[in-house]
């Protein structure tokens, strides 16, 4: 997501972890010039914009929510994917769920770039005030198609516009199947505690981490991203661990609600968590995470996408539940 593109510039430097490193983009290192590069000890590795949950973590939702969806709604979803001429990404769920970033980076100077406050619900910790992070809720012109919104508009709205082009046969097929891929992604994003609130710091995207065994990187991006890699390496594996977790009633009880409610849900995982467990910062102004904190964030990050993937099934169990024809 979410906050991408809104820190500075399109690029940013992080210190690689200079022992054991944890993450996939490490192991993706091993090897090559990175290794030549790593045996000093210090690697400078440029990196892309922090992304609203990375790849990783919007594939663990996908699967999750593919588990809850009716055997009737799972076929339209796969249908209405397999028909998609889309090549930014495969036609399967789980990766269909990172589109939405891929679309917005797809011509970083165009129109799509347009989307990129659609992933985010900026809740102030000072202030909370959904309304207001969600300016205003701008009602779409009679006639205009959702992926045509405006620009300022947050990602609860636009998950409701679009389950609602969804539900509709009536639209336009190539809106439907962009509507389709808007919601995977978006209900993840509202579940990253970091998406749905702000500390004057953008989403966490201005204060930087630190924690034994990772690299550093913003307090952001450990939500997006550290955190859900601890769950494991592979996102199908992850989500059916987390799957077999989910009781019934878990499912019943997260299926309540709906984006609103969820947004507030993320923001108070925010409020007493991600900022409120934050230690003092050092001299270089850094957060150190304690392992206590490490711990706590793997544990929400675990129930966050767990309940994304229920939710996620939950609205598009409702859009696509109740239609004679997809
Ligand atoms: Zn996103």
């Amino acid at each position: 997501m979410l906050h991408a593109g809104r820190i500075d510039g399109n690029r940013r430097w992080v210190q690689a972890a200079p022992v054991h490193g944890r993450t996939h983009t490490m192991r993706k290192l091993a090897g090559g010039l990175a290794a030549a590069v790593m045996s000093f000890g210090l690697a400078l590795v440029p990196t892309t914009p922090a992304q609203a949950w990375g790849d990783e973590g919007h594939e663990v939702i996908g699967f999750v929510a593919e588990a809850f969806l009716t055997p009737a709604v799972r076929q339209k979803v796969q249908a209405m994917l397999a028909a998609d001429t889309d090549s930014l990404t495969p036609h399967n769920i789980a990766a269909a769920a990172t589109w939405a970033d891929k679309y917005r980076d797809s011509n970083s100077n165009g129109a799509r770039q347009a989307t990129r406050q659609w992933h985010f619900v900026d809740i102030e910790l000072s202030a909370p005030d959904l309304d207001s992070a969600c300016f205003g809720h701008p009602v779409l012109p009679p006639g205009t198609l959702a992926s045509n919104g405006p620009a300022q508009d947050c990602v609860v709205d636009k998950i409701n516009e679009f389950a609602a082009e969804l539900a509709n046969p009536a639209i336009d097929p190539e809106e439907r199947v962009m509507a389709l891929k808007f919601v995977l992604h978006l209900v993840g994003d509202l579940h990253q505690p970091l998406h749905a609130s702000d500390d004057h710091d953008q989403g966490g995207n201005k204060k930087r981490a630190s924690a034994p065994g990772f690299k550093s990187g913003t307090l952001h991006h450990y939500w997006d991203t550290e955190f859900v890699e601890m769950l494991g390496p592979d996102p199908k594996q992850d989500a059916a661990a987390l799957i077999a977790r989910i009781s019934p009633r878990d499912a019943h009880a997260w299926s309540q609600g709906d984006p609103s409610a969820w947004a507030l849900d993320s923001f108070r995982i925010a409020k007493d968590d991600a900022y409120g467990q934050l230690p003092p910062p050092n001299a270089r102004g850094s957060f150190p995470l304690p392992d206590a904190y490490v711990a706590m964030a793997r544990r929400d990050v675990a129930m966050q996408l767990s309940k994304a993937g229920v939710r996620l099934a939950a609205v598009l169990n409702k859009a696509l539940g109740g239609q004679q024809h997809p």
